[in-house]
């Protein structure tokens, strides 16, 4: 080895790595199902760049991943004979992490262990697992395409720095060598191995292949002496999970594979697996996670599909298939319909891309609708991505009353602030007479509740929509109608409640504004320029006054929105 340098792992994965060691005890397994998926992923990366140069694969095309053990040694080495790496990919990848909002992510993560264990989940661990078992890790590697020479070897013991030194290296492609820890020999095992393979990675489309040492037998059935042969066996599926027919997947195949593409340690909601022929042709496997990634909030947080052309993969993070409000969905697109040479860039240009977000929307609406009869199942997505879809009326106008059946809201109805009620079901309770759905928007749910806007409404038993989420003024700005029924802010403008108010009370509202007309007076005068106007009132019940806004001002939260902005 020459030109050897050590280096200092970047802060981020110092913390990571500390964390790591030290909660992810009890789910110590996943870094074969990490280390698998990375091979995964280069073999892929090598396809899909042999498709314009295919010497690049130096004579050797059967993409493969092995794995082997020697219990003397305590090692378990993970191979593959895809992309490899060159000294500059190798110090970038495997001493830094370069997702964004990481580092604000750990700084959350300092609590206490459990909670970190389930957060951690959230993040996707990579490469850096194999130190949960492995007091020392070394990787050799070279880049497909790259001279003998220029392979390169990284070490470290995951105590802050790494060394990298140039190697020769015959076979392009990387090897992974575990050293194990006192207390992780137990993975040095062929039982141990192959059950993992399968548990974790029996949908990987690369085989994974195991050796198997076996004597030459003579005739008399005796084993010969120094025959020993090695065969290598196939030891998960190998087929694309997502190629496969519904029918013959089981619930548990899709949940790892759910964990693989989504980097999730924790199962998916639900799924929808769809085949389609005709004009379009793809297929589409999409998932609602259990649990909300790091960087849902994040501007340019990883979102879209897992893209393959024909079987090919093409590229991660594919957001042209998937409006923003539906960012939390995960998932594998496969086409004919684009080329396998698409870009990023090529890929804003082509309208089929279009047709299939549409369709891909559709589906994925489609399977909300679905979770939602199982009520309990759909207040959990509720709960955790509920806000991200009231994004949805917004951006996708042509899908506004679908979406809107999605929404759920607290309401007075319940009184309690977990949003769990739709605008079907309110709908369903209308008063008679009544021909509009009423709402009002507050900082928070107390300051909604106890409104005393909503006096009025209590005593007549009409129900009102409570809303104090961030967002929830910009989604109603959107969302004017739902089912036929125009939505009305009860803090705006005049009080309409319909035939709900029969003629006797018109009557004495309009004697009792006549009667107060001197009184009315008089409070303008004594507010002067900081009222617009000083009206009676019929919306109070026990309260003298309350401040009302024009119906087509900006909201209280909007112009706070507005105000942090310096608008
Ligand atoms: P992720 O897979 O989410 O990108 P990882 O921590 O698992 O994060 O891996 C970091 C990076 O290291 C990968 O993106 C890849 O560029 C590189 N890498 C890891 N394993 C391999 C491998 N077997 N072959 C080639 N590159 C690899
Ligand atoms: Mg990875």
């Amino acid at each position: 080895a020459t030109q050897e340098e050590t280096l200092g792992f970047q802060t981020e994965v110092k913390q990571l790595l500390n964390l790591m060691i030290h909660s992810l005890y009890s789910n110590r397994e996943i870094f074969l199902r990490e280390l698998i998926s990375n091979s995964a992923d280069a073999c892929d990366k090598l396809r899909y760049a042999a498709l314009d140069n295919d010497s690049l694969y130096e004579g050797d095309s059967e993409l493969r991943i092995e794995i082997e053990h020697d219990s003397d040694a305590g090692t378990v080495t993970i191979r593959d004979n895809g992309v490899g790496m060159n000294r500059e990919d190798v110090i970038a990848n495997l001493g830094t992490i370069a997702r964004s909002g990481t580092a604000e992510f750990l700084k959350q993560l300092s609590g206490e262990q459990q909670k970190d264990a389930r957060l951690i989940g959230q993040f996707g661990v990579g490469f850096y697992s194999g130190f949960i078992v492995a007091d020392e890790i070394t990787v050799r590697t070279r880049k497909a395409g790259d001279d003998a020479s220029s392979g390169v070897e990284w070490r470290s013991r995951g105590e802050g720095e790494f060394t990298v030194a140039d190697v020769e290296r015959e076979r392009h492609g990387t090897e992974i060598i575990l050293h194990l820890k006192e207390d992780a020999q137990e993975f040095a095992d062929d039982f141990r191995l192959q059950s993992l393979v399968r548990k974790y990675s029996d949908h990987i489309e690369v085989p994974v292949k195991m050796p198997r040492t076996e004597k030459a037998h003579d005739d008399d059935g005796n084993e010969v002496e120094g025959s020993e042969v090695t065969t290598w066996e196939t030891v998960n599926e190998a087929t694309a999970l997502w190629v496969r027919p519904k029918g013959e997947v089981s619930d548990d195949e899709y949940k790892s594979f759910f964990k693989h593409i989504a980097h999730d340690f924790s199962d998916p909601l639900t799924w929808s697996h769809n085949k389609v022929e005709g004009k379009l042709e793809y297929t589409s496997l999409l998932y609602v996670p259990g649990r909300a990634p790091f960087d849902l909030y994040e501007r340019d947080g990883a979102r879209g599909v897992k893209l393959y052309v024909q079987r090919v993969f093409i590229m991660d993070d594919a957001e042209q298939f998937l409006p923003l409000y539906l960012r939390f969905v995960k998932g594998v697109l496969d086409t004919r319909d684009l080329s396998l040479n698409v870009s990023r860039e090529l890929l804003q240009q082509d309208p089929k891309v279009d047709r299939i977000k549409s369709a891909l929307t559709k589906r994925a609406l489609d399977m909300l609708k679905k979770l939602a009869r199982d009520k309990e199942a759909y207040q959990g997505f509720w709960n955790t991505f509920g806000s991200v879809l009231k994004e949805g009326p917004a951006e996708d106008s042509a899908n506004r009353e679908k979406i809107a059946e999605l929404l759920r809201f607290a309401t007075t109805h319940t009184d309690s602030a977990t949003q769990d009620q739709s605008l079907a079901d309110y709908v369903s309770r209308m008063q008679e007479g009544q021909d509009k759905i009423y709402y009002i928007v507050a900082d928070g749910f107390n300051a909604a509740r106890n409104s005393p806007h909503l006096e009025i409404f209590r005593k007549k038993g009409v129900e009102v929509v409570l809303l104090h989420d961030r967002i929830d003024e910009w989604l109603m700005s959107h969302l004017t109608e739902f089912d036929g029924r125009k939505l009305v802010d009860v803090a705006k403008g005049d009080l309409d409640l319909g035939d709900v108010e029969n003629e006797d009370e018109k009557k004495a509202q309009e004697e009792t504004a006549k009667a107060k007309e001197e009184l009315v007076k008089r409070v303008k005068d004594a507010l002067g320029d900081e009222v617009q106007e000083v009206r009676v009132t019929h919306r109070l019940t026990d309260s003298p006054a309350c401040v009302v806004l024009p119906e087509h001002e900006m909201g209280y939260q909007m112009r706070r929105i507005m105000e942090a902005a310096g608008q």
